[in-house]
C-alpha cells in the first residue's frame, strides 16, 4: 500500500462513518415521530376504558369527560350553577330554562337537565361512542351531533327532564322563548323565538 492508497482508504473510512451516522439520526427520529405518533392514537381508542390514559406531550389527561367537561349529575338542577354545564349555558337561554323550572314547579313539576353546555371533547367522545354503536360515523350522525356543530357546545341548547318536563315546556316554553328544535329529540330546547311568540317547524338531526 503506498502513502496514496492509505489515504484514499481513510476518506473512504470517514465517508463511510458519516453515512452510518446520518442513518443512525434518520433512524432515531422515524422511531420518535412514530412512537408519538401511535401513543396519541392509542390514547384516543382507549376513551373511556383507560381513564387516567396521558397521551400528549403536554401531560394532559384525556379520558372519561368530566364534570369541567360538562357531565351533569343525576336529576342536577337548572340553578345548580356550580356545575360547569349548568354554568356555561348561554345566559339568555339558562334565564329562559330557570323561568320555566319555576313555572313549572307551580304545576307539580321539578325539571332537571340531563344535559346543558358540552365541552367539544364531550361532544368528541359521545360521537366517537355513537360510531361505535352503530358501525358508521353517517348512521351516528343522526343521533349526535359533531363538535363544530353541536348546538350544546355553544351553550345553546338543554336537554331537559324527566318526560313531564319536556311535554310541559312542548306545550307552554314558547311563552319564555323555548323551542322543541329536533323532532327526533322531544328533552331538546333551544331558544328559537322570542318569548309568548311562535316556534318554528322542527329540524330532522342531531345537535
Ligand atoms: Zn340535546
Amino acid at each position: 500500500m503506498t502513502p496514496d492508497d492509505q489515504l484514499v482508504a481513510t476518506r473512504k473510512q470517514e465517508r463511510r462513518l458519516t453515512a452510518l451516522i446520518a442513518l443512525a439520526i434518520v433512524a432515531a427520529v422515524t422511531s420518535f415521530a412514530f412512537a408519538a405518533f401511535t401513543s396519541v392514537d392509542a390514547g384516543r381508542s382507549a376513551g373511556d376504558s383507560s381513564p387516567s390514559a396521558i397521551d400528549q406531550p403536554t401531560g394532559k389527561k384525556r379520558g372519561a369527560p368530566g364534570a369541567e367537561d360538562g357531565v351533569l349529575p343525576d336529576n342536577a338542577s337548572p340553578f345548580d350553577t356550580s356545575l360547569p354545564g349548568v354554568a356555561k349555558l348561554n345566559p339568555k337561554l339558562l334565564k329562559a330554562i330557570q323561568q320555566a323550572a319555576t313555572a313549572m314547579e307551580a304545576d307539580g313539576i321539578t325539571m332537571h337537565l340531563t344535559t346543558g353546555w358540552r365541552s367539544k371533547e364531550y361532544q368528541e367522545e359521545l360521537l366517537q361512542k355513537a360510531i361505535r354503536k352503530y358501525g358508521s360515523e353517517e348512521k351516528a350522525r343522526e343521533f349526535v351531533s359533531s363538535p363544530e356543530d353541536s348546538h350544546h357546545v355553544t351553550g345553546n341548547a338543554v336537554d331537559v327532564g324527566p318526560t313531564d318536563a319536556d311535554d310541559w315546556i312542548n306545550r307552554k316554553g314558547a311563552r319564555f322563548g323555548l323551542c322543541q328544535t329536533l323532532s327526533n329529540e322531544m328533552w331538546h330546547f333551544e331558544l328559537a323565538t322570542t318569548p309568548g311568540g311562535t316556534c318554528p317547524p322542527m329540524q330532522g338531526s342531531a345537535r
